[in-house]
């Protein structure tokens, strides 16, 4: 089995913040709890009774790249929708105390939103909230990003590079230039090491068929550059639009390969793990285990509370998951929608008896 990403500072560091947040927030242990009892049970008996435990959240919708594998190079301006006030943000997560984890990050570069965003983190890791965050690193040194970053607190900084050869880093993250990005995270471990901080980085490389083969170079790149936390991206997203599957290269790799250079880094103190995305679910199991577990725990919140399924969907103009009550408001807050029919519906829709959206298809292997 292919060795899967593992948390910053692995399980104990993951689970030891659970802990602080169940016993900053208890009605989240007995909400977890209910979640737990409920995946259990046979699909016929499912009923929604707890709140999402998980957030994905945009503090904004736009980016400053072009990148081939991502759905803002879709997009006919690098900016979807309005960014999420600080009121917004305070909002949502005040509403949902059961909030376990916060992935504050949109589909695009969150540095671009401002200081909110570093204010944003703050509330959450305030709240003992697992929180964490994706850049592309290119906005690090710009106003002193880094050092505002770092003052956060997040538990997972992800930072995406996904070659360390300059012409195929240029031909994939287009815009970006590789040498201002390496320097840029160069700058960022440094700050953490002179402020006694522990490095909570996370280098994240998406596998297309442009880098397929630098598979070894990214990882020793990743090394140099001092993360000691690596995942990737094997399975990459279709963001529900068919014309990105091109870029999906999971069948052209050799899962035995790829679980040894996790065996032979992980004997060098070097966590190197994988995202897979497609290719996982079961739609005719009648086990909740073996379903995608967002339509179960998790929320997809759009920088205009606007709510499509997944990060691996991300836009709500591909596919949304809209309450009968939006056409006569402008907004419904997070749990509104979670509790609405139409999510019900979305998440019955997983189960063998219903008929999955044509987004999901391509996680499903029995589809
Ligand atoms: S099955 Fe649907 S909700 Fe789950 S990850 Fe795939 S597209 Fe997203």
């Amino acid at each position: 089995m292919i060795p899967f990403v593992k948390p910053v500072g692995g399980e104990s560091a993951y689970l030891g913040q659970r802990e602080k947040r169940f016993n900053f927030s208890p009605p989240s242990k007995v909400n977890y709890h209910k979640y737990l009892e409920m995946i259990k049970v046979d699909p016929s008996e499912f009923t929604c009774n707890y709140k999402p435990w998980k957030y994905q959240l945009e503090p904004n919708s736009s980016c400053n790249l072009s990148c081939t594998m991502c759905a803002v190079s879709e997009w006919k301006t690098q900016k979807r929708a309005p960014d999420l006030s600080l009121d917004q943000f305070h909002t949502v997560i005040r509403e949902n105390e059961c909030l376990l984890e916060l992935n504050l990050c949109p589909l695009g570069e969150p540095l671009m939103r401002g200081d909110d965003y570093f204010e944003m983190g703050k509330f959450a890791r305030s709240q003992e909230i697992w929180t964490r965050t994706v850049t592309n690193a290119t906005l690090l040194a710009v106003n002193e990003n880094y050092k505002k970053m770092a003052a956060v607190g997040f538990n997972e900084i992800v930072i995406s590079i996904d070659s360390f050869d300059d012409a195929e880093y240029a031909s994939i993250r287009r815009g970006s230039n590789l040498s201002k990005v390496l320097s840029n995270v160069e700058l960022f471990h440094n700050h953490f090491v002179e402020q006694s901080i522990s490095i909570p980085t996370k280098l994240n490389a998406v596998l297309t068929t442009s880098n397929k083969d630098s598979l070894y170079k990214i990882i020793q790149g990743g090394v140099d550059l001092g993360f000691t936390n690596i995942s990737i991206t094997v399975d990459s997203f279709n963001w529900g639009i068919e014309s990105f599957s091109k870029n999906n290269v999971y069948d052209q790799l050799d899962v035995n390969a790829l679980s040894a250079v996790s065996s032979d880094w992980g004997k060098q103190g070097i966590n190197v793990g994988y995202v897979l995305t497609t290719n996982r679910f079961l739609h005719k199991s009648p086990d909740l285990h073996q379903k995608c577990s967002w339509p179960f725990s998790s929320m997809y919140i759009g920088s205009d509370l606007r709510y499509p399924p997944c990060c691996h969907v991300g836009d709500p103009d591909v596919f949304e998951i809209l309450p009968p009550q939006a056409s006569s408001k402008d907004v419904c807050s997070p749990l509104e929608v979670w509790f609405s029919s139409s999510y019900d519906q979305f998440r019955r829709s997983h189960f063998s008896s219903g008929n999955l959206p044509d987004v999901c298809k391509a996680c499903y292997v029995d589809q």
